[in-house]
């Protein structure tokens, strides 16, 4: 629970971007506040290795998520939990931050950095079978498929890094690629074409995820070429076909684009003053962590000048 209710700057998401406006904000004597709806680290928890984030060689997703999370409440921003249900424009000063635990918090200045959780393919059996086979998390799920034989569906960045940490412990991970190559960094294809446990199967999707009473057991497939539709035995299918903005409670202020990503200028504003956005939420080309922090460090110094301004 949060100490008060009103507060200079609520900041709605503690991932990478929304903890680093945290820090910047708070070490300019302004009064935060975090929300977040899970442990503070976002995406960051759902990450095995990072490899790619200046000043670390190689560290573990959830142990970056603690150093940042230690970083950016060193200057005294709150964190409280909390899933954020909308935002209310009052005035031209304030605004409004209401959450499912019925808290409402007053800020001048609202920074989202909700991110974006990872898309569902939305075929049969997905839902059924979550939990019970089906995973979105390597980090968390992998080591219950211990020498065994495992699906990932994706072609992306995520898809073969979780792959690969998947290949350490499974005794196959079969790719699955909807189209004819992969759209993962060359380096990390690199990687999983020298790993000897790591198979992939190109113009093939999943169009069923198929199991008994207790778990699954594999998956029907098309062939996006020749058209012809097979099966393919596994104990788990992880999913990473990409991500969608977690943006829905925001839809009624206008500030998305068409998929739902939050549209900002380069100083983080959003169209509507006092409230900036962050991190994977944002329309932008590229996203990762070091983007996201960047994007942090603006919006805290921006929200430092617009709360000056008022
Ligand atoms: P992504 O880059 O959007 O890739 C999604 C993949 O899933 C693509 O191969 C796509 O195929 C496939 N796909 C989409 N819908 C599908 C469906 N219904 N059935 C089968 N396949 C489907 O997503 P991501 O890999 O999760 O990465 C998200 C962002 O995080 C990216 O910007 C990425 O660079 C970044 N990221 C970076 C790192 C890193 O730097 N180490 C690690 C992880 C993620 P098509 O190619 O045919 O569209």
């Amino acid at each position: 629970m949060a100490n008060k209710d009103h507060y200079d700057v609520v900041v709605i998401g503690a991932g990478p971007g929304g903890m680093t406006a945290a820090m910047y904000a708070s070490r300019a004597n302004l009064s935060v506040l975090m929300l977040d709806r899970g442990i503070y680290g976002g995406n960051l928890n759902n990450t095995a290795t990072i490899e790619n984030y200046t000043g670390f060689k190689s560290i573990k997703g959830p142990e970056l998520a603690q150093q940042m999370f230690d970083g950016s409440t060193q200057f005294g921003a709150e964190y409280a939990y909390g899933t954020v249900t909308k935002i209310e424009v009052n005035d031209d000063k304030t605004r409004t931050v209401f959450t499912d635990m019925d808290d409402q918090f007053i800020a001048k200045a609202i920074v989202i950095a909700t991110g974006s959780e990872q898309r569902h393919l939305d075929v049969p059996g997905e839902d059924e079978f979550s939990g019970r086979g089906v995973s979105y998390c390597a980090v968390c799920d992998g080591a219950f498929f211990r020498d065994r034989p495992l699906i990932v569906v994706g072609g992306g960045d995520s898809a073969v890094e979780e792959g690969l940490y998947l290949a350490n412990l499974a005794s196959q991970v079969t790719v699955l690629v909807r189209g004819d190559k992969l759209r993962a960094q060359p380096l990390l294809q690199d990687e999983a074409m020298k790993n000897d446990k790591m198979k992939f199967i190109f113009n093939t999707s999943v169009t069923e995820i198929v199991g008994d009473d207790a778990k699954v057991t594999g998956v029907k497939t098309h062939n996006n070429k020749t058209g012809e539709d097979g099966e393919m035995p596994a104990d788990g299918i992880f999913i990473y076909v990409g991500n969608v903005p977690m943006t829905k409670q925001f839809a009624s202020l206008g500030i998305t684009n068409g998929d739902g990503w939050i549209k900002t200028d380069n100083t983080m504003k959003t169209k509507i003053s006092g409230i900036f956005a962050v991190g994977d939420v944002r329309e932008t080309p590229l996203r990762q962590i070091a983007t996201a922090v960047g994007d942090g460090s603006i919006a805290g110094q921006q929200v430092y000048q617009y709360i000056q301004s008022l």
